[in-house]
């Protein structure tokens, strides 16, 4: 079978190369992927900016597919069942993480497409334990992105934030602000998201996915802008999905009084950040890492119910052999999420 994978460290050595489908061993499902998201992470790999891949090793993991082949010991699953599959292809089962269903934070946590081989190819063997039925409404292509609306879901529901209170800013409208968004604005949050004039067309998409307003920081005043939007009083809360420290100065200086920030986006480095902020006004600053299988849960509600609708992020869905285009399409930001159909 054909698989996109990373050959070696550094920059580039990713290749469509002809590797052997792999059989299931215990525990473990073949699935025939029908979309798999490309994604910042596969970005970084690709740039050889991402420390934790482990070559040689296929990319992808925020796929949908089809159960193709059961390895022994696996009940429950069908050969042909509509599927998609967590990210995460294993942890230890033994650190108090992990007894917390919160495997999300284990030490010892592995993901698809850089610690284990993933689903940038026709089929991927993933472990059973971590799939979960596809609903008939939901298509293969908003089932590759449950992974991505995952991190919304645990960012915006799963951290302790009070996140009906009041008007609530996003920013960095990338897939991850935009999902943050929806999660939101289908909660019946006003939400105020801001970019900067690069992210024009992302903002527009925005106002058209139920943002309130929409801000450029570097053609608007932001802090008036914020003031208007919440009479004075300033945000209840406050996602950061940017990752730049001048971002999160901004929602440190935004929210209310006792209001919280959930840090959602990676700087990928240390960050030069407003801190008096969050201690003249008590503000709650909290991290938000990916997701577990309750979020998944969650998650696919939210698809199957008809609440939230995904299509209006996907930019195109190629061919596995066009993976260079999609990646290069996505490098430029020329879209929101571009998906790959490897298994057709
Ligand atoms: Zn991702
Ligand atoms: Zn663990």
């Amino acid at each position: 079978m054909k698989a996109l994978r990373k050959l070696a460290d550094g920059e580039g050595h990713v290749e469509l190369v002809e590797v052997a489908t792999p059989s299931p061993g215990p525990g473990q499902v073949l699935l025939k992927v029908k979309s798999v998201g490309i994604c910042g992470t596969d970005l970084h790999i690709w740039e050889g900016r991402f420390d934790k891949v482990r070559p040689p090793v296929t990319l992808g993991h925020e796929f949908a597919g089809e159960v193709a082949g059961l390895g022994p010991e696996v009940a429950g699953w069908q050969v042909g069942q509509r599927v998609v599959s967590e990210s995460q292809a294993s942890s230890c089962g033994a650190c108090v993480y992990c007894a917390e269903g919160q495997s999300n934070l284990c030490p010892e946590r592995l993901a698809y497409g850089y610690g284990v081989d993933g689903s940038m190819a026709e089929y991927a063997l993933v472990r059973a334990s971590g799939l979960h039925r596809l609903p008939e409404s939901v298509s293969f292509a908003q089932g590759a992105m449950v992974e991505p609306l995952a991190v919304a879901v645990h960012a915006v529901l799963e951290r302790g934030v009070a996140f009906d209170q009041g008007p609530a800013l996003v920013s960095g409208p990338g897939p991850i602000g935009l999902l943050v968004l929806l999660v939101l604005a289908q909660a019946g949050v006003p939400v105020l998201i801001c970019g900067t004039s690069k992210d024009q067309a992302r903002l527009d998409l925005a106002a058209r996915l139920g943002a309130a307003a929409t801000v450029m920081v570097d053609r608007e005043d932001l802090g008036h802008a914020a003031r208007e939007f919440t009479k004075g009083d300033g945000f209840a809360a406050a996602w950061e999905c940017s990752g730049a420290g001048p971002a999160l100065s901004a929602a440190l200086a935004n929210v209310r009084r006792q209001g919280s920030v959930v840090q959602v986006g990676l700087a990928g480095g240390p960050a030069k950040v407003d801190l008096d902020q969050l201690t003249l006004k008590e503000v709650v600053l909290r991290g938000a890492f990916v997701h577990n299988r309750q979020t998944w849960e969650r998650s696919l509600a939210l698809l199957g119910d008809g609440s939230l609708d995904l299509t209006p992020l996907i930019s195109a869905e190629m061919p596995l052999s066009d993976w260079q285009r999609a990646f290069e399409l996505s490098r430029d930001q020329a879209g929101i999420k571009y998906l790959l159909r490897p298994g057709e």
